[in-house]
């Protein structure tokens, strides 16, 4: 199995938050805001405008259904809709991302003074599908959903990508008005949402929800049962465990017409309601799915920030995109490890530390340039960003020996390259399927991230 292992972690390289190297984004025709709520106002340059919650926002999630086209060498967005789910989930009082992660970022600006008054890194499926072959022969168009506090007053929505140069570029903006085209969620009677582990309040906790895919209506308690093993799993990880009092897990079922989910290469294409396929982009093991709307229509019956999705299946497989979702089989013999490994490049923007496995898109990283990644560094001029975590006697770089095994250093090999970049401790959950946990730094990095969406 160690083989289907080493497949399952080369397939998941292709979700991490950075585009090929190979792809500069070539801006697309900017939509320029119309300030049409206030003539005359200008966006820029902003003021210096006092940003609080209760002064700028509602206590509702507004969602932007965007339309986000890509080829290979160009993207572009468009607005589809805007959406009024339910209360805010995310935290009141921290608005602003302060982590680097991901392949893009947006921004939601107040129209009239220009103040940022939210941001979030995050990656994208379609960052992802640019990276394949595919891409460099035809344009493809997937559907993309942005969340945030619903704004009072019309605003700015600016979204960038990241470049060849690693730094990100603005491809998109465009004035929106809340009051006039947003429209309410429906809520769908056959949806049930439950709570498996309670911290508190949704605005001081994070909120992840557990929705599970291809169960039938006669396999709901199978679903209630799986759920609450994977939310005892998480609060068992001893990192994500000494949070147990900042998480709240809910489990989200809804019914399926048939049972599993969809096998391409099998002939199986089945139509569950969330439309999780393996051989995503034609990576066999690779457990994703297209269908935005109906997730975030499903999604929306309960208050989330971070999103799971459970296949309901035995086949060994999985995924996980920056601040989109992560998805993991129920039923194979590492599920649990796929579950917490996923979650951790979907939730905190982890690179994979492995290097081991030959792949195709070993230049994901570049050795001179450094990842916006918290775990790996190409360690350039002497830099890397765990240095503080380094005990003076240890080396640097630090040899792959027994004796380091479990001290912070800087050990080479990380994000499928065995020379030039580098990753904190011998092993970590992020680098192998064995029974360990996450080094410090992805402990770390956990903990920060936790903190963006609690208390
Ligand atoms: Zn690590």
């Amino acid at each position: 199995m160690r083989t289907a292992a080493l497949s399952l972690l080369s397939m998941s390289l292709i979700h991490c938050g950075v585009p090929a190297p190979s792809n500069p984004p070539t801006p697309g025709p900017v939509e320029r805001a119309r300030p049409r709520a206030t003539p005359g106002r200008r966006a820029s340059p902003p003021r210096r405008v006092k940003v609080t919650f209760a002064g700028f926002f509602e206590d509702r999630t507004m969602r932007v259904d965007l339309l986000h086209r890509g080829t290979a060498s160009t993207e572009s967005y468009r607005v589809a809709a805007l959406v009024l789910e339910g209360a805010w989930a995310g935290s009141r009082k921290k608005l602003l991302d302060p982590f680097p992660y991901g392949a893009h970022r947006f921004e939601v600006r107040d129209l009239a003074s220009g103040a940022l008054l939210y941001s979030r890194g995050y990656s994208s499926l379609m960052s992802e599908w640019r990276t394949t072959r595919e891409a460099k022969r035809r344009g493809k168009t997937l559907s993309e959903s942005l969340r945030f506090p619903r704004p009072k007053r019309p605003f700015e929505l600016r979204i960038f990508s990241r470049g060849t140069d690693g730094k990100m570029h603005p491809i998109f903006r465009k004035g929106l008005d809340p009051r006039r085209r947003a429209r309410p969620w429906k809520k769908m009677p056959s949806v049930v949402v439950r709570s498996l582990h309670r911290a508190g309040p949704p605005h001081q906790n994070l909120d992840v929800l557990i929705l599970g895919d291809g169960y039938t209506s006669a396999e709901a308690s199978k679903f209630w049962r799986d759920a609450s093993r994977f939310a005892a799993v998480m609060l068992a990880d001893p990192t994500f465990g000494a949070h147990r009092d900042r998480i709240n897990i809910r489990g989200l079922w809804v019914p399926s017409p048939v049972s599993g989910v969809s096998e391409p290469r099998k002939g199986l294409l089945l139509h569950t309601p969330l439309g999780l396929s393996f051989d995503t982009f034609g990576s066999a093991r690779y457990l994703m799915t297209e269908k935005n709307l109906a997730l975030r229509r499903i999604a929306a019956h309960a208050p989330y920030d971070a999103l799971y999705i459970m296949a309901n299946t035995s086949r060994y497989g999985g995924g996980g995109i920056y601040n989109l979702y992560s998805t993991f089989p129920s039923d194979n013999e590492y599920d649990e490890y796929v579950f917490i490994h996923e979650f951790g490049q979907s939730f905190a923007g982890l690179a994979d530390e492995y290097f081991t496995s030959a792949t195709s898109t070993e230049n994901m990283y570049r050795s001179t340039i450094e990842p916006a990644d918290p775990n790996i560094t190409a360690f350039i001029k002497g830099r890397f960003k765990w240095r503080k975590l380094v005990l003076p006697t240890t080396p640097i770089p630090t040899p792959p020996k027994a004796r380091y095994r479990h001290v912070v250093g800087l050990f080479e090999g990380a994000g499928y390259k065995a020379k030039g970049l580098f990753r904190a401790q011998l092993d970590c959950k992020m680098k192998g399927k064995g029974h360990v946990g996450f080094c410090r730094v992805c402990a770390r990095a956990i903990g920060r991230m936790i903190g963006l969406y609690s208390r």
